[in-house]
């Protein structure tokens, strides 16, 4: 790690003619830090192993440094079933090792990275070393959200309701590959929805929205994740499961989204999808309708941050337990 990888901007000390921008993104500098830290296709594979860029810049400063810590001290320590950092350190080398090779064939075959297969073959070779580290890694899937693919935007819908005051609300978020909010979206409903049905009444209206928005919005491959299982199966079948009140919205629904190009309803699981929750509940308490673009309030900004330095909190914390439990038994 003696600076000795072979990026633009380092070349270009010794050969000035050398063209700097990042082969990737276009960024007017390929660094180390940019290459594997900064550039958005880099943030989009750390995402999806769960590391957050923004955390570990704050921690570490630079690419060279957060290296150093996966092989200083406590390289034995154990966590999880039985992983140990070694195991951990195997799957940040073949992700870093990825992003490298994902550039070398941009700039010398001119070859575009394919995430998707990417990510399969970080899965494969960090499987292939260490069996269990995706036992560590896939709990956190359920209790995390997972990012789109780099030409698609994702969507996440929920409803809020509370019976004694009959008001309720509707959140939605939508994200790119890189997990930058694109814009929020809360409705206040006051009253006036069907007796005993209003989650799912809400549910439905707020996918109604969110394939509204897409529409309005001309985009091309939209994701659209709910908690609401029965809502997607609904869409997803030909059948629908929902009451049979709410059956016409399911069936507008259906009619929005044949206009889309490319769509995907999926559910997710309540935690996955809490950023959408919490804008419903927000608009249900405030009693107010609201939408902001990628320029969102300091409060809003601060919970999707919050979600994404949570995931990798547990990670250490998990880690820090069995170091702990280690040293209890050997003393
Ligand atoms: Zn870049």
């Amino acid at each position: 790690m003696k600076d000795i990888i072979p990026t633009r901007d380092k070349l270009s000390r010794y050969k000035p003619e050398i063209d700097v921008h990042c082969s990737l993104c276009n960024y007017p500098a390929e660094t180390i830090d940019h290459l594997f830290l900064k550039c958005p296709y880099a943030r989009s594979i750390w995402l999806a192993v769960n590391i957050n860029v923004g955390t570990i810049l704050t921690h570490h400063g630079s690419f060279r440094n957060w290296v150093i810590s996966w092989f200083s001290a406590g390289t034995n320590i154990t966590f999880g079933s039985n992983i140990t950092r070694q195991d951990i350190n195997n799957l940040l080398m073949v992700a870093a090792w990825t992003i490298w090779k994902d550039r070398c064939s941009k700039v010398f075959q001119n070859i575009n990275p394919n995430r998707l297969m990417s990510l399969d073959n970080i899965n494969n070779l960090s499987n292939s070393n260490v069996q269990q580290v995706t036992n560590v890694i896939r709990p956190l899937q359920d209790i995390k959200w997972v990012p789109p693919d780099n030409d698609c935007l994702k969507f996440n819908i929920d409803a809020s309701f509370k019976k004694e005051t009959l008001q309720g609300g509707v959140g939605l978020i939508v994200r790119d590959f890189v997990g930058t909010c694109i814009g929020v979206k809360g409705i206040y409903i006051d009253g006036g929805m069907k007796d005993g049905i209003e989650v799912e009444e809400l549910e439905c209206k707020a996918l109604k929205d969110a394939v509204n928005l897409a529409v309005k919005m001309k985009l091309k491959k939209v994701i659209f994740e709910s908690d609401g299982e029965t809502l997607i199966k609904s869409i997803n079948e030909p059948d629908s499961y929902v009451h049979w009140m709410n059956q016409t919205l399911i069936l507008d629904i259906k009619f929005l989204l044949s206009s889309l190009e490319y769509w995907r309803c999926v559910s997710v699981r309540r935690k996955a999808n809490c950023n959408a929750d919490k804008l419903a509940k927000r608009a249900r308490v405030m009693r107010a309708s609201f939408s902001h673009g990628s320029d969102l309030p300091h409060e809003i900004q601060v919970w999707i941050d919050q979600r994404l330095f949570y995931n990798e909190l547990i990670l250490i914390n998990r880690m820090f337990l069995h170091q702990k439990k280690k040293k209890i038994t050997q003393n």
